[in-house]
């Protein structure tokens, strides 16, 4: 991360409009500065080409490490992860009715959620409270 420069930060940072990459939390809600992940991480030969970086939250960061392909629970098929830079978010994820959930549309989407694990029990606890606030979900 120390290689890629403060202006390639705030470059990716204003294409991600402040959110992470595969949840949607937006920046502002969490005291942690987000991270610059590596889309095909660097354990996989990525570089830190502009191409391959993207906003992403600690926590999916965390889920996603050093993986690149994961499980459609559904239909058991093996996929590439979303990517954020080259995939419409809107195209493989939807949030569920009441908003607090991440609802995967693809085999793409139902892979990432899992994998990623986008609902786990205290970011779902954390939409409740932004939702009855007014701040969550994000305008896409
Ligand atoms: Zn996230």
């Amino acid at each position: 991360m120390s290689r890629i420069s403060a202006k390639l930060r705030e470059k990716i940072i204003d294409a991600a409009e402040n959110r992470c990459g595969y949840c949607q939390t937006p920046q502002d809600l969490v005291p942690i500065p987000f991270e610059i992940e590596h889309i095909t991480p660097k354990a996989a030969g990525g570089t830190d080409d502009e191409e391959n970086l993207w906003l992403s939250c600690g926590v999916c960061n965390s889920f996603k490490h050093a993986k690149t392909h994961a499980v459609d629970p559904l239909t058991n098929t093996e996929t590439p992860l979303f990517n954020p830079r080259r995939q419409v978010w809107s195209e493989h994820f939807e949030f569920s009715e009441n908003q607090t959930e991440i609802v995967g549309k693809t085999v793409c989407g139902h892979a990432t959620v899992a994998s990623l694990k986008l609902n786990n029990a205290r970011v779902v606890k954390m939409r409740k409270l932004w939702i009855s606030v007014g701040w969550f979900p994000p305008e896409l």
